[in-house]
């Protein structure tokens, strides 16, 4: 006879499209950092959703505020208003320090918004031809998995038989000024980049880069987006990864824990200069800027502020990395990240390892083959931080 999970997953996989490869782990209930399977069993997540959960599961904050918006009023679409939506665009603005902000529900369409803004941008600003604006993107980039997104993408497998890909994209070596120099043409209409690359595996640009590059734009009049989708909201240890450089770039794009894991929103943020590109009829989303979205996003703000979470990231992943760099095996070729976003890079994959550790009730899961990150909610407790960090030298350690 099948346990419970067992016949979920079977039933999961009868009729899903196979694009994607979980672990072998059903969650039914969560809460905080902790999840449980229908057996009972609990581990502690170190994922976060991809940095989505950074206020943790079921923040009872944002859940008070889910439900009391569902009570009232869940969609309007965008041809009435709503009472909420003006509320998180100023909180939004005042946190991005941006004038505007464009809401949509998921990153990738947020990507998309951004890629649309800044071509227009740059055909209303610059002398450019109907057709050849320009832009720059980072090898190892994930933007997400739209057409626009995956041509941005310098990564084969994820534009295997997708294609024709969008024209007017450069691709330069993540971290190089001196490429970004020589991509720049006249036609050049904005550089995006993330600031820490999350999904390639954590790789930080060397010191000085996002300063840099962010004058290079300037110079040319080139708009600098970072996708702080993955990075942003505290994940790194600052409200977001630009902070580290104290870079204001062009345009947020953000994404994930906007929507405290509880509700899909995310949205651009950009001066009056560039997002008065939009006029109406140029760009929309049914469910875009929706009351419960902006509820939920209010009040997921709200938590990063009220629980210091930017700080705790801070310091809980100061620790966390010392503890990590401690460990014996030669196996380990470095240990990096900045904040709660830790990636341990092996001489070999590191699929086997992310199994060992559900095995011993903690949940990550391998980025890029050999890489191992770590990114457990932000509220979480430095006794449970202590215990997950046993678990991983117990399962790293040579
Ligand atoms: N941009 C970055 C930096 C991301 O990490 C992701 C998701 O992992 C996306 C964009 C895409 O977001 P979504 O999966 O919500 O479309």
């Amino acid at each position: 006879t099948l346990t419970p999970s067992t016949s979920i997953i079977k039933q999961t996989e009868k009729h899903g499209a196979r694009n994607y490869h979980p672990l072998p782990i059903v969650i039914s209930k969560a809460e905080g950092v902790w999840v449980e399977d229908p057996e009972g069993n609990r581990y502690i997540d170190m994922l976060s959703a991809y940095s989505a959960l950074n206020q943790g599961h079921r923040h009872p904050k944002i859940i008070q505020a889910l439900k009391d918006q569902a009570d009232k009023v869940t969609l309007t679409s965008r041809a009435f208003h709503n009472d909420k939506l003006g509320a998180f665009y100023e909180k939004v603005s005042n946190l991005t320090n941006k004038d505007m902000v464009l809401p949509m529900n998921t990153g990738a369409e947020a990507v998309e918004t951004a890629i649309k803004a800044i071509r227009r941008w740059g055909y209303e600003n610059k002398d450019i031809d109907e057709g050849k604006a320009e832009i720059i993107a980072c090898e190892g980039n994930f933007h997400g998995r739209t057409m626009s997104a995956v041509s941005l993408s310098s990564e084969a497998e994820y534009k295997r038989g997708f294609g024709p890909m969008l024209p007017g994209i450069k691709v330069i070596p993540y971290g190089d000024i001196e490429a970004l120099k020589a991509a720049i043409t006249p036609n050049t209409v904005g550089f995006i980049m993330e600031p820490i690359q999350g999904e390639v595996g954590i790789v930080i640009p060397p010191e000085g880069f996002l300063k840099e590059a962010s004058h290079i734009c300037k110079e040319n009049n080139v708009l600098f987006v970072a996708d702080e989708i993955q990075s942003g909201l505290g994940r790194t240890g600052k409200t977001f990864a630009c902070d580290w450089e104290d870079v204001e770039p062009d345009l947020y794009i953000l994404g994930k824990a906007l929507g405290g894991g509880v509700f899909p929103i995310s949205c651009i943020a950009a001066n009056e200069s560039v997002l008065s590109v939009f006029n109406p009829g140029s760009h929309g989303s049914t469910f875009g800027g929706n009351p419960i979205a902006s509820a939920v996003s209010i009040a997921a703000l709200e938590v990063l502020e009220d629980e210091k979470l930017v700080e705790r990231s801070a310091k809980l992943g100061r620790y966390f990395k010392e503890r990590l760099n401690k460990i014996h095996n030669p196996k380990i070729k470095e240990v990096r990240g900045k904040g709660l976003f830790i990636g341990v890079e092996l001489t070999e994959a590191a699929r086997p390892y992310c199994e060992a550790l559900k095995e011993k009730g903690l949940l990550c899961k391998e980025t890029h083959e050999t890489v191992i990150r770590f990114a457990p909610p932000l509220v979480i407790s430095e006794e449970d931080l202590d215990w997950a960090i046993e678990k991983i030298e117990s399962v790293l350690s040579a």
